[in-house]
This record gives structure tokens, sequence and C-alpha cells, in this order.
């Protein structure tokens, strides 16, 4: 069950302030309010999914396509790819998910 009222969902909505670094119709990116790495930056689709199993088994092909493009294209414009860089999913519990909005970390020396 996706909760319309958790932070990211209020991100979207622009009910709270993001740093907001790229922005498409499907996906929005933003600098994470608590940078773990010099250049943190979460990847989110717009539209509600919680977990990576909920957005691969239920959004259109366009969604997630267009939301891996947009994470490469941060890559690339952060300068982040000859260097070297994370993707993170957490997922779950247990894979240390505070929020519930699926979302990708990029992280950057
Ligand atoms: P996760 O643990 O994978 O759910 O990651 C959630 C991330 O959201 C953490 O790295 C937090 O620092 C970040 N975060 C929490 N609140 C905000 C906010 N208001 N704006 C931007 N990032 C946030």
């Amino acid at each position: 069950m996706y909760d319309h009222n958790n932070i990211f969902a209020r991100i979207l909505r622009d009910e709270i302030p993001a740093k907001k670094v790229m922005e498409t119709d499907y996906t929005l990116a933003f600098h994470d309010a608590f940078p773990k790495a010099s250049v943190h930056i979460l990847v989110i689709p717009k539209k509600p999914y919680v977990t990576f199993h909920d957005f691969v088994s239920t959004a259109e092909a366009e969604e997630i396509l267009d939301f891996y493009k947009t994470t490469d294209v941060i890559v690339r414009s952060n300068d982040l790819h000859n260097a070297g860089y994370k993707l993170q999913i957490n997922t779950g519990e247990g894979g240390g998910q505070e929020v519930p909005h699926f979302h990708l970390h990029i992280m950057g020396a």
C-alpha cells in the first residue's frame, strides 16, 4: 500500500522543498538532504511505487527507460563516469529503505 504522505510524495507535490537536479515527464531527481557522498542525488519516478519490484513489474516500459536514461544523464553531467560512482536501491526494512517511494541513490566521491 502506497503512503501518499511520504516525504518524496510531498516533494513531488511541491509541499516541501528539494534541490531539484533534473525533471522529465516521468522522473524527478534531487539532492539528498543528508548526503553520504560528495555527490548524492536521488532519482524517483513521479508515479507512486513503493519498491523496485512495484516499479519494474507495473510501470510502463517508457517510464522505466526514462528513469534509467535520466540516471545516466545525471551521472554524465556530474562527470561521475570517469572516476566511478555507485547506484544503490534500498528495498524494504531489511534493505534499509526509509522512504516508501521507490528511489535510486547516485553517489560519487
Ligand atoms: P533510503 O534509506 O534508501 O530510503 O533513502 C532515503 C534517503 O532520503 C536518505 O538518504 C535521506 O537522507 C534522504 N532524505 C530524507 N528526507 C529527505 C528530504 N526531505 N529531501 C531529500 N532527501 C531526503
